[in-house]
């Protein structure tokens, strides 16, 4: 009998992405990775100024803040020189993604999914920057576009999640995401694997937990020290060590067992930008998933 796993053309024992988009959409499917000059509650002061502990500013802080009509051109000239016939997710990864008046995000998000050879939205946020009136705005996207939200949860460990600066509760995700997968908004939560004070059996009930709610989508990562961070600090004066490959690879394995078949793994490992990676220095390998 043959023990093939569900969602798999291939030998993966987990839903991969490539697998997701090969069938939802009959191919690869790109990201043109956008900033849409937003901030952040951790870095406006509302909530602090310092950001979370592994923040250089927030992930993809490295695209330019072009107009964005010039963002996505340049992204899916990049995107295009890989794939002429390429399709693209317009990905607003900037810090948080609808910190901002729903008007904003009108301006934004309207002109990226009228954008030619642009399929669908992707929206990198905080569940505490999900307020009513853009929660509507969200759903009624929903209902025009191919729309992810992700959510940065990191840990269901509040004493972690304090410790790192994260600024909100896990009450306040579960309310959140509550809501989102209310509004049938697909959703896609992002985990970090390596965080100061967290074991493996810590790392694993991070797993259990979310798996338990049965997300569309998740994202697991390693915790990239980066220069000019408070991770960096720690690092640097020996108060923190990085995780092992192997344990990474043996932590992300058990991990994967606790979500459903049908959950996306989106990625296994992030990527730091490498010019800025301190540690580890092993994760310069790609581990991502296809
Ligand atoms: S929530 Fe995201 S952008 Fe804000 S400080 Fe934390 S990692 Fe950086």
């Amino acid at each position: 009998m043959s023990n093939k796993f569900i969602y798999s053309d291939d030998n993966k024992k987990y839903h991969s992405l490539f697998y997701y988009n090969k069938h939802r959409f009959g191919g690869r499917i790109y990201k043109a990775v956008l900033n849409g000059g937003f901030t952040c509650p951790n870095l406006d002061g509302s909530k602090g100024f310092q950001g979370c502990a592994f923040c250089d500013g927030g992930s993809g802080a490295f695209t330019k803040a072009l107009p964005l009509q010039s963002q996505l051109s340049l992204e899916l000239e990049r995107i295009k020189k890989q794939n002429p016939d390429a399709k693209a997710i317009a990905y607003f990864q900037v810090h948080t993604n609808t910190y901002a008046p729903v008007e904003d995000l009108k301006n934004l998000f309207e002109q990226a999914i009228n954008f030619p050879d642009i399929i669908g939205l992707s929206v990198g946020t905080r569940p505490d920057c999900l307020p009513d009136d853009v929660l509507n705005y969200l759903s009624d996207l929903n209902q025009r576009t191919y729309l992810t939200v992700e959510l940065g949860i990191q840990t269901v460990h509040d004493k972690t999640a304090e410790a790192f600066g994260r600024g909100y509760s896990f009450s306040e995700f579960l309310e959140s995401y509550q809501k989102l997968q209310n509004l049938h908004i697909r959703t896609c939560l992002h985990i970090i694997n390596g965080l100061q004070g967290e074991d493996f059996e810590e790392m694993l009930e991070t797993a259990q937990v979310l798996g338990a709610l049965k997300p569309q989508a998740v994202k697991i990562q390693l915790l990239h020290i980066l220069k000019d961070t408070r991770y960096a600090e720690l690092y640097q004066s020996g108060k923190y060590l990085p995780m092992e490959q192997e344990d990474y690879i043996f932590t992300v394995v058990k991990q994967l067992e606790y979500f459903p078949p049908e959950t996306v793994i989106e990625r296994l490992t992030g990527d730091g930008e490498k010019a800025k990676l301190l540690a580890p220095l092993w994760s310069m390998s790609e581990l991502s998933p296809a």
